[in-house]
């Protein structure tokens, strides 16, 4: 995340945002994007669950959490069905999207309501430490054994939550379209779920940011109509 760090920096672009949040109205608790000749409904990411919750509240402030909504309904399914499974693991979700799409800087994508980031967790019941600091978790970097001083990343648990996040959709009659993940720490979160784990599309090279700290969720939904 250096690169990044050099290229802007986030707090002009978070404090913009928020700014925006503002104009937008707070009580804003919904919008729409476009797909195909239509628009579709967003919704906003809960705050937290059970097991779950938000890795920047101003963030939520700059209605950065907004997805459209089956892809809402799914996270929040697929958190909850974990919740038995992994009762020790705290997940802790990211950028999410705008209420109306478009733009997100600074991603390339996120501009369709289908794009989610999910930070990574961590075993031994921690939770990574998030804050303006660290840029809300985006800047934390984790060697390619997926340690740091935070912890160890349960490789377990997030092959656990991405079979979980993939019968949600198809539930939803969507799908996991394609996921982000640094490519030295595929093969370690790929020793587990390995059988579901291998019908999932992954990127083969670094993206443009090495996802160590978070996996990039793109989801598939249908246009209805
Ligand atoms: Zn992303």
């Amino acid at each position: 995340m250096r690169f990044v760090r050099k290229l802007f920096s986030w707090k002009p672009i978070l404090a913009i945002s928020c700014l925006a949040g503002v104009l937008y109205g707070q009580a804003a608790t919904s919008g729409s994007v476009t797909c195909g000749a239509i628009s579709v409904p967003t919704s906003r990411m809960p705050v937290s669950g059970p097991n779950f919750s938000s890795y920047c509240i101003p963030c939520i402030a700059a209605l950065r959490t907004y997805a459209r909504e089956p892809v809402i309904d799914t996270l929040v399914a697929g958190f909850a069905q974990l919740e038995n499974s992994r009762p020790k693991v705290k997940f802790l979700y990211g950028e999410i999207g705008f209420p109306d799409g478009g733009r997100f800087r600074p991603h390339r994508t996120h501009r369709e309501g289908l794009s989610v980031d999910l930070m990574v967790p961590l075993a031994d019941r921690k939770v990574m430490s998030t804050s303006a600091a660290n840029r809300y978790g985006y800047d934390v970097d984790f060697t390619d054994k997926g340690t740091n001083e935070q912890g160890q990343v349960d490789f377990a648990a997030l092959a656990d939550l991405i079979v979980s996040l993939k019968k949600q959709a198809q539930i939803r009659g969507g799908d996991i379209r394609r996921i982000f993940f640094a490519p030295d720490l595929q093969p370690l979160l790929k020793k587990y779920q390995t059988e579901q784990l291998s019908g999932i599309r992954f990127n083969k090279k670094q993206s443009w940011v090495r996802h160590d700290d978070h996996i990039h969720v793109d989801f598939e939904f249908g246009c209805p109509g």
